[in-house]
């Protein structure tokens, strides 16, 4: 059974590998030297290089890493990710043979146009969608677009484990108190999560279940977070207005 290790890259960002054996591949390589090191340290070879989308530091490390592995690289093809050698789509199946894994892709739009997922039993790779106690911003599309991908995510199963990016999840979840201060599991959430920092852990991966339980941008039909809305002028309290204010709430928070 393959493992699935963080590699921390740039300020906050998390470069997933996928390895088993002598062979690993990497999820969003925002660098090349934390990846190179990770694989020579282990003795590992890289054989594919996944993307989520299209982002510098999500992709800045693909062109330094095909120089010493000249493996595939899956995403999204635009012109801005030149990188691409096997371009995916929504329901398009992307099968790892080293690691016996086959991810079904879907297309979950918001934060970029054509942010694409990974997806395996039990397992998610969601680059900028959805965060621990968080969602990416909304570079592009609309608001109703980020929604519907969060949502969708959030109809996996329960242990689904969330693979996310960036190590945003304490910030997250300061937001997040100050939507919903009375959720119980939230708080908890903030405690474990403040454990875990102090002890320069990473809090990834979550799962669906907590993310369900605690991020509010899930949970935009909690009476409790609509009346924290309110009280900042919110009177759509339709969930695409709840979730529309939150996002804008969260981007000057
Ligand atoms: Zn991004």
């Amino acid at each position: 059974m393959f493992n699935i290790t963080a590699i921390p890259a740039l300020q906050d960002n998390y470069i997933w590998a996928i390895h088993e054996g002598k062979h690993a591949a990497v999820v969003d390589p925002g660098e090349a030297a934390p990846v190179l090191e990770f694989l020579n340290t282990r003795g590992l070879q890289l054989d594919a290089i996944l993307c989520t989308h299209r982002h510098a530091d999500h992709i800045g490390g693909i062109s330094e890493l095909r120089k010493v592995y000249n493996v595939p690289v899956y995403g999204r093809r635009h012109p801005n990710n030149p990188h691409i050698t096997h371009d995916l789509r929504e329901g398009d199946q992307l099968k790892l043979e080293p690691f016996g894994i086959e991810f079904d892709i879907i297309e979950i739009p918001g934060h970029l146009n054509d942010h694409i997922a990974y997806l395996a039993p039990e397992i998610l790779f969601c680059g900028d969608v959805l965060f621990g106690g968080g969602c990416g911003r909304n570079f592009e599309g609309s608001p109703a677009q980020l929604h519907h991908s969060l949502q969708r995510l959030a109809q996996l199963p329960d242990q689904t484990r969330v693979y996310c990016a960036h190590e945003y999840t304490a910030a997250n979840l300061r937001f997040a108190m100050a939507c919903e201060p009375g959720n119980s599991a939230l708080q908890q959430r903030v405690t474990a999560t403040q454990h875990l920092r102090a002890a320069n852990q990473i809090t990834l991966p979550s799962t669906i279940a907590l993310e369900k339980a605690t991020n509010p941008f899930l949970r935009c039909t909690q009476p409790e977070i609509i009346r924290t809305l309110q009280q900042r002028g919110l009177t759509d309290t339709a969930e695409l207005g709840v979730f529309t204010a939150m996002r804008e709430w969260k981007n000057h928070f």
